[in-house]
């Protein structure tokens, strides 16, 4: 497994895909980097997405009591199985990361494919109870992750990540450590499912509120309450209502981009509290 990346896809037969985002790590060094930041310890058990030719998975299997991957491609599935076969604690399983049944692990690892980076991340922190997971994205996406209320990139995205986990930068990546050289560069995140910190007296009104008002990160809460409203089907007397009745400790004319989780928080909750109360739909009843 000392061959290059370049010699691999060639002994395999294997033109990458930009389709399924199959640019791989080549810088040796940063593999290793990545795979320090996930902490691995011989009682963890690994699950990685998107394995390509093994450059991270042969340096978690010596370090791991189980490591499964996940690959779409058939080809490179068995490329993995053929590169690291020996390895009885490394189990490949080809199929969509978006729809295959997720295995139980601590922790993941994963050079992502950055077509399924938003999906794959719901569906980790949704579905798998892990305790940290060590992610590249590109870097755009990452920074959306790390943004801080009030930046350019603080958007809905954000606030849904950062409402389940705590997010770090490792380090940016840059293209040339890929081959075939992407045309973005890329940053690698630790995500840690947050267990401190204010939450929503109920998750699924949180997720209904953001919904409801985050196509507007620009407006007034005022304001993207009342478009909400509407969208709801209240005339304009019942609305102006509950726009007094939810917007919680705000004025009112704070944009929505500068509102920090815990005001958000604080914002559902009073919206949680006009649904208990009767004067407002309940989404756990029909969350459309
Ligand atoms: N881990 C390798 C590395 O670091 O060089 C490869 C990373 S490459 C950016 C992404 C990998 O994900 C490719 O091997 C690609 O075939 C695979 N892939 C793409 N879409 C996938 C999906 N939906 N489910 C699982 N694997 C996928």
């Amino acid at each position: 497994m000392s061959e290059s990346v370049k010699s691999l896809l060639a002994k395999y037969g294997i033109k990458p895909k930009k389709t399924l985002g199959q640019s791989f790590l080549i810088n040796g060094s940063i593999a290793e980097e990545i795979v320090i930041a996930a902490h691995l310890s011989i009682d963890d058990t690994v699950l990685e997405i998107g394995g390509g030719l093994g450059t991270l998975t042969r340096r978690i299997v010596p370090r791991v009591r189980k490591i499964y991957v996940i690959e779409k491609e058939k080809t490179l599935a068995i490329a993995l199985r053929d590169l690291l076969g020996e390895s009885e604690n490394l189990e490949v399983i080809e199929g969509d990361a978006l729809d295959v049944r997720l295995p139980a692990a601590n922790k993941v690892v994963a050079n992502l494919p950055y077509s399924i980076s938003s999906p794959i991340t719901f569906r980790l922190l949704d579905e798998l109870r892990f305790e940290s997971a060590v992610l590249m994205y590109q870097k755009e996406f990452a920074e959306r992750l790390l943004s801080p209320a009030g930046s350019r990139d603080y958007s809905r995205l954000t606030i849904e990540v950062t409402y389940r986990a705590h997010v770090e930068r490792v380090r940016n990546v840059q293209a040339k450590e890929f081959y075939p050289v992407p045309k973005v560069d890329s940053t690698v995140v630790r995500m840690t499912p947050r267990t401190s910190g204010s939450f929503a007296l109920d998750d699924t009104v949180f997720h209904w509120l953001i919904r409801g008002i985050y196509s507007y990160p620009n407006k007034q809460i005022r304001k993207a309450l009342k478009i909400w409203f509407r969208n709801l089907r209240y005339d304009d007397e019942t609305s102006e209502k509950l726009i007094k009745r939810c917007q919680g400790g705000l004025s009112g004319n704070e944009r929505l981009r500068e509102l920090s989780l815990d005001e958000l928080v604080t914002l559902s909750d009073s919206v949680f509290e006009t649904i208990e109360d009767g004067m407002l739909r309940d989404p756990r009843s029909n969350p459309k």
